[in-house]
């Protein structure tokens, strides 16, 4: 049986549900702000088993990057406090920010690994790249964004280039006359 706890405070509010793995779930939630739970339909595999399997990932990323290695391990950690609740439904609680940038729908696309990069970052990672993550603080980064990508497409003398993991022109810079691949 489910956790009762966790059914009395999912009971109190109403919830949309869709499955993380459903492709369509993240138009559902565009430009809506407000809380969130992830929640445990259906368990799979045992955590330890789980964490059995995870094994040879992590020694394979300790032997490549040690650094990799730890910061798996610990984004890994969560699992494990999966075993204290072996009956919990309830996996993660959340809210979304409130300007348009940071709705459910981006949460949600975050949470499901969405961003585009994230696994070619990953695979770079694994083995044994050192990548780093600059800012720039600024009030208008689109308009930022879109002079960088100018910038590089310049630097590089090349028409329409973009950095490597880039798909898409931001779409401020397809209105302003940039040129199309
Ligand atoms: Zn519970």
């Amino acid at each position: 049986m489910p956790c009762a706890n966790c059914q009395r405070v999912l009971g109190r509010v109403k919830w949309n549900c869709v499955e993380f793995t459903d492709e369509n779930a993240p138009e559902q939630m565009r430009n809506k702000t407000g809380v969130y739970a992830i929640v445990i339909r259906k368990r799979g595999l045992q955590i330890d088993t789980i964490r059995e399997r995870l094994k040879p990932l992590l020694e394979h990323c300790n032997t490549i990057s040690p650094e990799g290695g730890r910061f798996l391990q610990r984004r890994l950690c969560p699992l494990d406090r999966i075993r204290q609740h072996p009956k919990c439904v309830i996996l993660y609680i959340g809210r979304s920010g409130t300007s348009p940038d940071r709705t459910l729908h981006h949460r949600f696309k975050e949470l499901s690994g969405g961003h585009p990069i994230w696994p070619a970052l990953w695979a770079l990672l694994y083995h044994g790249w050192k990548l780093e993550f600059c800012w720039h603080e600024c009030p208008d980064p689109s308009t930022m964004e879109c002079t960088l990508m100018r910038r590089f497409c310049r630097e590089h003398n090349a028409s329409p280039m973009k950095p490597a993991l880039n798909t898409n022109w931001p779409p401020k810079c397809r209105r302003n006359d940039l040129p199309t691949e």
